[in-house]
Order: C-alpha cells, then sequence, then structure tokens
C-alpha cells in the first residue's frame, strides 16, 4: 500500500499540528510495534489514517454517518468528535481502499478503545496518547510502560483518560470503561 497518496491528503486536510501529532504517532507506534510482533505496515497505515477525519466539522461527522448507516449513540450525540475515529475508518475503507479489518477496527476504536483490543488496537491507542507533542503531564508513565508492557501501558492510558473526563466532568462512553475493566482482567 503507497503512503503518498495518504500523506497528500493529510497535508491538505488537516492542520500543521495535527499534521505534526500523526506523523509523531506514526514514528510512536512504528518504534513499539516490533517488540510486540506488531506488523509494520499495519501499524503505519493505522497511525497515519487514524485522525484522517479530524478536520470535519461536527455537522460534517454527522452527516458523514447518516450517509454510512452509522448510528450514533447518546454519547456521540452529545459529543460527535468523539465520531472522527469511525468516520475515519469509513473514510479509511472509501478513499484509500484499504480493507485491511484489523487496521479498520484500530483507526475505529483509537479514542475510546474498547474490550478485547488486539495488540495492533494497543499499539495505536498507547501511540496516540503518549506521542512526544502530547500535553499530558502522565505521558512519561506510559512511555515507559510501553517499551516493557503494552497491556499496562494501555491500561495506563484508559485511566489516564476516565480520570480527566472526571476531573474537566466530561460524558464517559461506557466502551472507555469497558476498555479499563478489560485491561484490568488482562494484566499479569
Ligand atoms: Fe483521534
Ligand atoms: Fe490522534
Amino acid at each position: 500500500m503507497e503512503t503518498t497518496d495518504i500523506l497528500d491528503f493529510l497535508r491538505q486536510k488537516l492542520k500543521p499540528k495535527r499534521l505534526k501529532h500523526v506523523l509523531s504517532v506514526r514514528d510512536t507506534a512504528v518504534s513499539i510495534a516490533p517488540q510486540y510482533g506488531v506488523d509494520q505496515q499495519q501499524i503505519e497505515l493505522a497511525a497515519l489514517l487514524h485522525d484522517c477525519a479530524k478536520w470535519m466539522t461536527n455537522g460534517e461527522l454527522l452527516t458523514t454517518c447518516q450517509h454510512h448507516q452509522i448510528v450514533p449513540d447518546l454519547i456521540e450525540e452529545q459529543n460527535p468528535s468523539l465520531l472522527h475515529a469511525k468516520v475515519g475508518a469509513t473514510l479509511a475503507n472509501d478513499r484509500f481502499g484499504i480493507i485491511d479489518q484489523s487496521v479498520l477496527q484500530a483507526v475505529s476504536v483509537h479514542t475510546t478503545g474498547m474490550a478485547k483490543m488486539s495488540t495492533l488496537d494497543k499499539v495505536l491507542f498507547v501511540a496516540d496518547y503518549c506521542e512526544p507533542n502530547r500535553p499530558y503531564p502522565g505521558i512519561i508513565e506510559v512511555r515507559k510502560l510501553a517499551t516493557v508492557d503494552l497491556n499496562r501501558a494501555a491500561l495506563e492510558v484508559a485511566r489516564q483518560k476516565l480520570e480527566r473526563q472526571l476531573v474537566t466532568k466530561c460524558m464517559i462512553h461506557p466502551q472507555a470503561v469497558a476498555t479499563f475493566n478489560d485491561l484490568l482482567t488482562q494484566i499479569s
């Protein structure tokens, strides 16, 4: 798969700061992937595509959902920006012809995670959170964990995301809670 088309699209559509984030997620994910046996091409594609719908307005995200039979749940209706993950997967398929379901799933769940994430999903979930441009105070801990234990790193990401949502009084998506619970059962 040629990544040139994807990069051209991202350069056109994303603001410079977002593009920098995406490239940094790619670099972080590609560097973590080998030790967990994740395919380099799959993780590179998933990382490059994960925020490919981030340029859309809430209205555009909701319209795209209508066109693709994606029915937003109550929390996504309140906070349509959550939909950039699912819409991103749709766009990856539609616009770039990606049919690899593992790549599409990793893109689709990168924000909330989900129960029973694949290793590919976890690498993207963690890299998206801890790439060096992120301002979150807890990322040093996550970056450290990412090089030694992917499940613990993903659990820490899920925990920090929930904590921030509680502190800032943001709605919590049930799938984010399911992610946290599931990862708890997976750590050794
Ligand atoms: Fe995102
Ligand atoms: Fe992102």
